[in-house]
């Protein structure tokens, strides 16, 4: 389940080695199988001669790597999708790793995609920039494998939420910290106006102030306001069911214990995925967990 461009780029590389290996081993085995009954020192210098051969090839194999890694263009950094489910199962999780995935070939981060929650340990996670929760629900991580992320949030890794991320794990303090507070429920799905609160952040460029689409609008147990900096407000006069009232964040991110997060709510639908402007919301959010945008400090308060 890993699509990532560095690792086809160095398996390229790997199978150039190979076959180039291969090609060279073959000709010394024939040069050296020749019947030489009279003299038998050829067939003595034969191993040194094959360890030059290895060496030769090794470094063709390492120059001809970096000629197709140069080819493909090395990613700025690497992402991690995480989409397990232990509860409720979006439908739309093939198109948010698709879109994931397209975000990352257009811009440079490889994206490698699991459902494995093995692989949450120190010596994997350490590959990852940012660590995307894409819809996952329920409880999805033990006790070492909450350990090792709780250790890779705090030397510096990033961590994106994607709207069930907060109906995630609520047996967790930790991770309700991470993500800024837990879902509480939501109406049917319909058309709501979002208003951006920080328009300068990564994820809200390009975003209409006023920005009016379809989705599943959560409600969550508490305001994170004050634990985060809130980037966008649902305005809750544009439909029916929400309880959060006036104050109403539905995208927000904060630095936690050396890491990064980011939240969005947004992303039930199938469709979401398709939407360009959701698509720009998701591509600033992975920036800013990564570390490449300006930093996103909560708005004090609670600490
Ligand atoms: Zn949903």
């Amino acid at each position: 389940m890993i699509s990532s461009p560095t690792a086809i780029s160095m398996m390229t590389g790997v199978f150039h080695f190979m076959a180039i290996s291969f090609g060279l081993v073959l000709a010394g085995r024939t040069v050296g199988s020749q019947p030489n009954t009279v003299n038998q020192q050829p067939r003595r210098l034969l191993p040194c001669g094959s360890a030059i051969v290895f060496v030769l090839t090794a470094i063709l194999g390492v120059w001809l790597h970096r000629g197709v890694a140069a080819e493909s263009g090395d990613p700025r950094f690497s992402v991690l999708v995480f989409s397990k489910t232990t509860g409720f199962r979006h439908d739309s999780i093939p198109q948010g790793i698709a879109a994931l995935e397209a975000l990352g070939a257009e811009h440079g981060f490889a994206v490698d995609r699991t459902e494995d929650a093995a692989r949450f340990s120190d010596a994997v996670l350490a590959r990852y920039k940012v660590v995307v929760f894409l819809n996952t629900t329920g409880n999805i991580l033990d006790v070492g494998e909450k350990a090792a992320f709780e250790r890779y949030i705090r030397s510096g890794g990033g961590f994106v939420g994607i709207h069930s991320a907060s109906d995630t794990e609520y047996g967790w303090p930790w991770y309700g910290r991470l993500v800024g507070t837990w879902f509480a429920s939501h109406p049917e799905i319909q058309r709501a106006t979002v208003h951006i609160a920080n328009p300068d952040h990564p994820s809200m460029k390009g975003l209409p102030l006023l920005w009016e689409r379809t989705d599943e609008w959560y409600n969550f147990r508490s305001n994170p306001r004050g634990a985060v900096q809130v980037l966008a407000t649902l305005d809750e006069a544009t439909y029916s069911g929400g309880a959060m009232g006036a104050d109403h964040p539905i995208a927000w991110c904060h630095e936690m214990e050396g890491g990064r997060s980011w939240y969005t709510a947004m992303g039930h639908t199938q469709e979401s995925y398709a939407e360009p402007l959701f698509r720009l919301h998701l591509l600033g959010g992975i920036e800013s967990a990564a570390g490449l945008a300006a930093n996103c400090k909560s708005a004090g308060g609670r600490p």
